[in-house]
């Protein structure tokens, strides 16, 4: 069942609150990524002066003629990995509602002109293991208030994967993934920009595959956007 009443105390802490969810410590607490100097393509932050002056990544500088151009809202760790993961397992659509402001206020500029939003889909067994898709929720809101059309049902899950987390490294997240996604309606995306949603981007396995599915089905490009981003 979806909870829609709010918390009285903050979901991060004990402090108290009125009319939101997280206090204004928890809240400042979010480390937000500065999409001006990030990676032109896989949106990895730089940190250092050199690299601010590159527009794309050593990994990224042979791929030129890269489909997918990825970027992320905040960096995935201390109070906002707790709040990702209470999302994840506790069906809370005011949260949906917080983290989709969040993402709306710092959209990232270079993200415009797409066709259709579609979250990263769950196989029907995790589905109904944990009852929703909490990607879903946000693209909901989204689709919404950008006026832009949600699809859930062209991109599908079609191989039941262990959890990424429970992969040791990168080579085992990319083998873990491999060709688990399928489009069942190309048509829903044939010459179109596609923007991917997901909560967490960390090796880039599972964005890359529905990506290669979305171009391979038509798709003239990919935007991927996730919440986070582990670095
Ligand atoms: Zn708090
Ligand atoms: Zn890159």
């Amino acid at each position: 069942m979806i909870d829609i009443l709010f918390p009285k105390i903050c979901l991060l802490c004990d402090n108290s609150l009125e009319k939101t969810i997280i206090c204004r410590s928890c809240s400042e607490a979010f480390s937000f990524i500065d999409n001006a100097r990030v990676c032109d393509v896989c949106g990895v932050p730089y940190s250092s002066l050199s690299e601010q002056k590159l527009h794309l990544c050593g990994n990224c500088i042979s791929n030129t003629e890269s489909l997918l151009k990825v970027r992320s809202v905040l960096l995935y760790k201390d109070k906002l990995r707790d709040l990702l993961h209470y999302f994840k397992y506790s069906s809370k659509m005011y949260i949906a509602d917080f983290l989709s402001d969040l993402v709306i206020d710092r959209f990232p500029s270079d993200l415009s002109g797409f066709d259709i939003i579609v979250p990263v889909p769950l196989h029907i067994r995790r589905l109904q293991e944990r009852g929703y898709n909490q990607t879903v929720l946000i693209g909901k809101v989204l689709a919404g208030n950008l006026g832009v059309r949600l699809d859930l049902f062209s991109l599908k899950k079609v191989k039941y994967t262990k959890p990424q987390v429970d992969m040791s490294n990168f080579v085992a997240r990319a083998k873990n993934v491999k060709n688990s996604f399928h489009v069942s309606n190309k048509k829903m995306f044939s010459g179109k920009t596609v923007l991917l949603l997901d909560d967490v981007y960390t090796s880039g396995s599972t964005i890359r595959e529905c990506s290669k599915q979305l171009i391979e089905a038509g798709a003239k490009y990919v935007f991927a956007l996730t919440i986070a981003r582990a670095v």
